[in-house]
């Protein structure tokens, strides 16, 4: 008889509630985070056990070997993560992208070949961005051109987060005959070159890195979605992408504002705790406020994700827009009230710090949210009031 580690690919300590399986993270991640971050690098076994495990991409269904979580306990999940390392929850958000991808664009054989295998300890990165294609994805050039019972992909990436330890690579492009496709290439495949990022502002461990392909051929069952426009499937899996992230600037503000707060509690300065300082105690009233429109604006989120709500695209996109704002100023918050205390390479608020500007870059800027909230204002007008 098969052992469930056979049958599912599942290290042995894969059972237990989403807050056992939170502690467990705690118990890895230890205080290891800035050092990881400081040598830009992750240990792999670390990433594949979680990913056999299933917690990288935790709302994949039980048939596809997942944990079949919901959008609103896997988000609290996402959440606990980015507070502990923001490198480890980027390869998370990365991988439950590619595996959502899977599931909104990949036909039935589909599903069943990838995600298994995502949730298996295989590790997957997104590719969307250019060198001439940022926010502006339309102006990708990416070629995914059909050649019998396989296509040829070419192209460059950049910048795709987890790719250095990628064993698949879940890449957008045009395809020759019409449309956009997704095709799913091993980063093993002749042609394929993944070139880290030197030395990013933060993450900085996350494997960002470039990804050439130059006359990659892959089957024909690697495509998903051919045909379909070009914005529809970047925006499927953008959506996942930018709750995963909002969720992400939750944990980073509880982090933000645990050590302010242990440290304006502890520190004094003019004969009394800092706390007590108003100036000080305004901006740790900041960070509570920011967590907690945070949080509620990502519950919202994922609580319209786990209805099928139309109200999902619009909760998401303001999650993850006030989200990011809310960490890039609560970490900086955090680091002033922590001065020379917190500005070390690798403290958890300077790594903070780096790693929320980030935020408000990534899966949609703050300017291109903004626009999209402007013209979903403009579109739903009630013109009889
Ligand atoms: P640009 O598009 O050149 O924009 C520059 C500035 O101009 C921005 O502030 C932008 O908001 C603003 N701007 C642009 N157009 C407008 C406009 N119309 N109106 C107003 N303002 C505008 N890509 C992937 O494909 N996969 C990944 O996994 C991935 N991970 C990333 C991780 C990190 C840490 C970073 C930094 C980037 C990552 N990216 C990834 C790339 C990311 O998606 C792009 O950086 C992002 O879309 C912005 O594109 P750009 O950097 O080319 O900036």
């Amino acid at each position: 008889m098969s052992t469930t580690a056979e049958t599912t690919g599942r290290h042995d300590t894969a059972g237990g509630t989403p807050a056992e399986h939170a502690r467990r993270l705690t118990d890895l991640v230890g205080d290891r985070a800035g050092g990881w971050d400081r040598a830009g690098v992750l240990p792999v076994d670390l990433l594949r056990g979680l990913g056999a495990d299933g917690l990288l991409c935790a709302e994949v269904p039980v048939e596809h070997g997942g944990l079949g979580w919901s959008s609103v306990v896997n988000g609290e999940f996402t959440a606990h993560t980015g507070s502990l390392c923001g490198s480890v929850r980027s390869v998370q958000t990365s991988q439950g992208m590619a595996a959502w991808t899977v599931r909104r664009l990949g036909d039935r054989a589909q599903r069943a070949a990838y995600l298994p295998r995502l949730t298996g300890g295989e590790l997957a990165a997104v590719g969307f961005s250019e060198p001439h294609a940022g926010s502006d994805l339309a102006a990708m050039s990416t070629t995914i051109r059909p050649d019998g019972d396989t296509v040829v992909v070419d192209g460059r990436k950049v910048w795709v987060t987890a790719a250095r330890y990628a064993d698949l690579l879940v890449v957008f492009g045009r395809h020759t005959e019409g449309g956009g496709a997704v095709v799913v290439v091993p980063s093993d495949a002749p042609g394929v070159r993944v070139e880290p990022v030197a030395d990013p502002l933060g993450c900085r461990a996350a494997g960002h890195s470039a990804v050439v392909l130059d006359s990659v051929r892959v089957p024909t069952s690697a495509v998903l979605g051919a045909g379909a426009g070009l914005g529809l499937l970047v925006a499927s899996a953008l959506a996942y992408g930018r709750k995963s992230v909002a969720w992400g600037c939750v944990g980073i503000l509880r982090a933000c504002r645990d050590a302010t707060a242990r440290h304006a509690a502890t520190r004094s300065q003019f004969g009394k705790p800092l706390a007590e300082h108003q100036l000080v105690a305004r901006h740790l009233a900041g960070l509570v406020t920011g967590e907690q429109v945070a949080t509620r604006l990502c519950e919202h989120a994922s609580r319209c994700w786990d209805d099928g709500s139309p109200e999902s695209v619009i909760a998401t996109l303001l999650a993850k827009n006030e989200s990011a704002r809310r960490a890039a100023e609560g970490a900086a918050a955090a680091v002033q009230v922590l001065a020379s205390a917190g500005a070390h390479d690798g403290h958890v608020v300077a790594r903070a710090y780096r790693d929320a500007k980030l935020m408000e870059i990534i899966e949609g800027s703050t300017e291109m949210c903004e626009l999209l909230l402007a013209d979903h204002a403009v579109r739903t007008l009630d013109t009889t009031r």
